[in-house]
Parts: structure tokens; sequence; C-alpha cells
């Protein structure tokens, strides 16, 4: 067994400490560096990063990212959710581990956020006036997505939409 065990840390965005879903950081009790490229290749990680080595992609409704000594969680609706999502993790952890020599591992190259999960983000306000300074929402979306700008254009952009923002762009090399 590679992950025998974790402590987890439950917490609010800082962004937003109204917002009802929580965060999770699972702090791990061993270090998983080596099982990454297989999850990267048996998950279908959105974004992968070799040094330090990083994977995140989405699975049960969350975005997931997996380090070395930690794994974050995000949009958990409580600490029961949260604990239930860390065993699944250990559990695919421990048996992606086990499967490794029948696995190709991947060291993909990251790739660029796609614009439409940006654009799902963004608020579309009514409201709006396009403070932003683009004509469209698309249009702020492609340039998040090239690292052009940041998502704080957007001053419609709050809570927790805008920490999955980040949180989805932190997985990126975006020079903002
Ligand atoms: S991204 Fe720009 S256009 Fe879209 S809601 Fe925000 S300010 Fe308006």
């Amino acid at each position: 067994m590679l992950l025998e065990g974790y402590t987890k840390e439950i917490f609010r965005s800082k962004c937003n400490t109204q917002a009802q879903s929580l965060h999770c950081f699972a702090h791990l009790e061993q270090d998983i560096s080596e099982v990454i490229p297989y999850l990267n290749a048996e998950l279908e990680g959105d974004a992968f990063t070799r040094e330090p080595p990083s994977v995140t992609f989405k699975a049960h409704g969350k975005l997931i990212t997996v380090h070395p000594d930690k794994i974050a969680i995000n949009a958990l609706q409580d600490e029961e959710e949260a604990e239930k999502v860390c065993r699944w993790l250990q559990r695919e952890i421990n048996a992606i581990w086990d499967r490794r020599d029948e696995i190709e591992p991947k060291y993909a190259v990251r790739t660029r956020p796609q614009i439409f999960s940006i654009l799902k983000l963004l608020p579309t306000s009514a409201k709006c006036s396009r403070e932003c300074g683009q004509a469209t929402c698309m249009v702020l979306a492609k340039l998040i997505s090239e690292g052009a700008v940041s998502p704080e254009a957007c001053p419609y952009l709050s809570g927790e939409n805008l920490a999955n923002l980040q949180e989805y762009l932190a997985g990126f090399d975006l020079d903002v």
C-alpha cells in the first residue's frame, strides 16, 4: 500500500467567507510523487506538471489536484462528503499503484486552460457594462486562457466561481 493515511484540513474560501461550499486539503502520510504520472494516465488529468509533480482532474463533480504530500479538493458540501472523496482517492491511488506495471505513465506537457471551462465560471452578468474592457465574456475567457489578463478583470466574478477559476488556472503555466 502506497498511501496509508491522511489528515484532513477543511476550510472555506478566503475570497468569500460567506460561501456555502467547503474546500479540503488532505495532508498525506506518505510521499506519493511516483504514482502521479500513473494517475495522470488513468484519471485523464486536465493538467500535469513534472517538476514538482502534480495532476489536476475532475471527479465526483469536484476539481481535484494531487501533489506529492497533499491533495486539494474543492466545492464540498460538508465534512462527510470530504471524507468520502478522500477515501475514494486513497483507494484509487493504491489500486493504480498496485497495477502500475500494466499502465503506461503519462508525462504530458501542460496544456492551455480551456476557454469554455473558464467561460462557464464567468458571470455573464445582465447588469454588465463590460467593465472588463472586452466586448463579451467569451473574449475575456480567451484572454484569461492565454494568460493575458487575470480573472479579477471582471468585477462581477467573486465567491465560489472566482475561487474555482483561480484553482483551475493554478494548474497551468500562466504569466499573469
Ligand atoms: S467578463 Fe466582462 S463582459 Fe463578462 S460579465 Fe464580466 S465584465 Fe461583463
